[in-house]
């Protein structure tokens, strides 16, 4: 059995702002809770959130006689650079893409996990396979689900991303699920510009979020009429959320806005050919769309 205090202190080392473990059951409830979501098709066209739901419930199928859950996070919070400015970009896709970082220093972890445990079987993911990572980082004590559907932390509110590592060992000591709620606030609800927000609930096909990002085809109208100026993503429902005021700036070089995203504006689009707008956001979160996308949200 391993020592929690032990590895969340490689967890620290490495940069990660916080670590938390716990075991590899999922609850029965969030399970069909999610299963409802789908059943709704909050999910819209993202078919693949419907694929390996047995994986989801079952994380032997990821890794064999797999025990525990490493959760790390990350802050990414920022000032909005885009305050007084006529497009707006999420703060998570301001520096370089949290997968690579991420998933590098994931990799650093279980090169240090495997010099004391050199058997362990490990897998390690970021947003990458049908893992539940919100509630495993609510079950780690990291944290507890709120309304606008994000994880909420007392030391730097929704603005963290989330990594695992998922391990064939089991821990001396687990940590103690977050049980804390957002009680009577409906701020994310309240200010919404798209009503994408039901209690607990989200529609992604109303969220902005969803429509400037993974959307294919054309916003519809009803929806771009009350996009005002966000060209990738949305942080509206982080921002009003009284867990994300005053909070510290990330400390990550990784994480610092790049003059590529802070100076972008709808004009430099016109100038860009699909492959250099590629390789202009290449290693940024903004590769997830291509540059006809971006003139879509720009359009609207
Ligand atoms: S990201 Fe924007 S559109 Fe989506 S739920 Fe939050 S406020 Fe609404
Ligand atoms: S704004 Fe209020 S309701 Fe929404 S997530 Fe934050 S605390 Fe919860």
């Amino acid at each position: 059995m391993l020592n929690s205090d032990l590895i969340k202190s490689f967890a620290f080392d490495l940069g990660f702002d916080d670590c938390g473990i716990t075991n590899c059951c999922v609850s029965e409830k969030y399970f069909n809770f999610f299963n409802d979501w789908l059943d709704k098709n909050y999910h819209a066209d993202m078919n693949y959130l419907k694929k390996n739901l047995e994986i989801r419930k079952n994380l032997n199928l990821l890794v064999e006689n797999a025990k525990s859950v490493i959760v790390v996070l990350m802050n990414y919070n920022n000032i909005d650079f885009f305050k007084d400015k006529n497009i707006s970009i999420a703060k998570y896709a301001y520096g370089t893409d949290y997968h690579i970082v991420i998933k590098n220093k994931l990799y650093d972890f279980i090169h240090k996990i495997k010099e004391i445990y050199p058997n362990v079987n490990c897998r390690c993911f970021v947003d990458s396979a049908p893992i539940l990572e919100r509630y495993f980082a609510k079950k780690a004590g990291l944290g507890f689900i709120g309304k606008n559907n994000c994880l909420i932390t007392k030391k730097f509110g929704s603005f963290v991303f989330i990594g695992e590592i998922i391990l064939d060992l089991e821990f001396i000591n687990y940590d103690k699920e977050n049980i804390e709620e957002c009680e009577k606030c409906n701020k994310c609800i309240e200010f919404c510009p798209t009503g994408a927000l039901t209690e607990f609930c989200l529609n992604s096909n109303k969220c902005i979020s969803y429509q400037t990002i993974e959307n294919k085809n054309k916003i519809p109208k009803e929806l771009s009429n009350k996009i005002k100026k966000q060209i990738f993503g949305c942080d509206i429902c982080q921002n009003v959320c009284p867990h994300n005021q005053n909070l510290e700036i990330n400390n990550h070089a990784e994480f610092q806005i790049l003059p590529k995203i802070l100076n972008f504006d709808k004009s430099e689009l016109n100038n860009l050919t699909d492959k250099k707008f590629e390789e202009k956001f290449s290693e940024t979160a903004l590769s997830r769309i291509n540059r006809e996308k971006m003139v879509g949200n720009c359009g609207n």
